[in-house]
């Protein structure tokens, strides 16, 4: 793993030298996008490795995990906990986010106006459909689907009833499973460095520089939110209630950090987030196999931040004033929106959407941003990976005692 780490920081910084290098250099249309199309196969090829290993390994390991539980009610309490603090930190992050950005006030300067807002874009979800979701119509279904949540519940009904009839072997073979799907993990890492560096010379390559430039403030807005959400509300309590040091936090989660900002993805993470809680702050199977899918489902606060910035920024750039209600509209919206998100690439933006159309913004204020958050997007999906392993760390020390 320690040879792991180093190639993939190797591979990621050639690929942002590389990346950046395609951008400035003069080179044919034709000759640069021959260059992007290979590496976005090679990006793909290991995304699609990594993602292929999501569904098996939550549903095996968390099966298992709890399968191994003697005391069911153990698990109840680590549901309530976890969930409160997920809900609990992503209404801080939005409502920390709108604080921030009304401070800094970016997108003063557009000047623009409201045309036709005709663009319609489905509800978000309301709690109901929130919570029927979960329960699966056919389990194979959801599977199949990779659809977390409904995977999630099935694999707690299983494991659960598996822990009450005692089947002794039936234990042993998600045990067993679960080690052989993880050993597929490690294999499949084999390539990370690679692809690493493909996906993030891809996006440098293919995103102009300029229109970084150009949304600089909403950019710095964003990146600074979030920073001061990991330093004013998950380090400290990672240091009280996790007992954990900051650098070793840092230092143990690192890998699952950069495959987070680099592959924009907290479910494509999943795998190597679980590995690194494991083994580096020795997380017990049954709380991170559960802790973790559910948190890179449910749990986005670095998407809710951006979200509270750009609506201010949105509602800024086109001259309108937002209400207190207006306000706890959003926050409602935000946090509701995060927990029905999927932890894949770019759909914060998309969601973005349904807290616009709750507050009457023009849905056209996304393109503003959007040359921006593809790189937003790296920053935000490694702060929701913070956030799962936090949560994580923070109740196996709880259930320790
Ligand atoms: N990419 C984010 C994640 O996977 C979700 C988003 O904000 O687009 O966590």
């Amino acid at each position: 793993m320690k040879n792991l780490t180093k190639n993939i920081l190797i591979g990621f910084s050639l690929g942002l030298i590389f990346g950046i290098s395609i951008n400035l250099i003069n080179l044919d249309q034709s000759e640069k996008k021959f260059i992007i199309e290979i590496l976005s196969v090679g990006g793909e090829i290991f995304l699609k490795v990594i993602k292929m290993l999501v569904v098996p390994i939550v549903f095996f390991s968390l099966t298992s995990g709890v399968a191994n539980l003697n005391e069911l009610n153990t698990l109840g309490k680590i549901g309530i906990k976890s969930i409160s603090l997920y809900i609990l930190t992503t209404f801080f992050a939005i409502t920390g986010s709108l604080i921030f950005a009304n401070l800094l006030d970016p997108g003063k300067g557009f000047n623009l106006k409201i045309e036709n807002n005709d663009i319609t874009i489905s509800e978000p979800p309301s709690l109901n459909e929130v919570i029927l979701n979960i329960i699966p119509n056919n389990p194979f279904e959801s599977l199949v689907n990779g659809n977390m949540l409904q995977v999630i519940f099935f694999a707690i009904l299983l494991g659960s009833a598996i822990s009450i009839s005692k089947k002794k072997e039936l234990t042993k073979f998600f045990n067993d499973f679960n080690l052989v799907i993880m050993k597929v993990l490690s294999i499949s890492l084999i390539i990370a460095p690679v692809g690493i560096f493909c996906l993030i010379s891809r996006t440098f390559a293919t995103q102009g520089l300029g229109s970084i430039i150009e949304l600089a403030k909403y950019f710095f807005v964003v990146s600074f939110a979030l920073f001061l959400h990991v330093i004013f509300i998950y380090l400290p309590l990672i240091r009280i209630f996790g007992k954990v040091k900051v650098i070793k936090f840092f230092n143990g989660m690192k890998e699952a950090l950069i495959f987070a900002f680099s592959t924009s993805s907290s479910s494509a993470t999943i795998p190597v987030t679980l590995e690194n809680l494991k083994k580096n702050f020795s997380v017990k199977d049954k709380i991170a196999s559960f802790t973790v899918p559910l948190g890179a489902t449910i749990n986005m606060d670095g998407t809710a931040i951006m979200q509270g910035v750009a609506t201010v920024f949105i509602a800024n750039a086109y001259g309108v004033d937002l209400s207190i209600i207006d306000y706890l509209n959003i926050i409602l919206t935000s946090t509701l929106a995060s927990i029905g998100t999927a932890g894949v690439p770019g759909v914060g933006i998309i969601m973005l959407g349904m807290v616009l159309n709750q507050v009457g913004l023009p849905l056209e204020g996304i393109a503003l941003i959007m040359g921006v958050d593809r790189f937003l997007d790296m920053l935000r999906t490694a702060v929701n990976v913070s956030g799962d392993s936090m949560v994580s760390i923070i109740i196996n020390k709880s259930e320790k005692k």
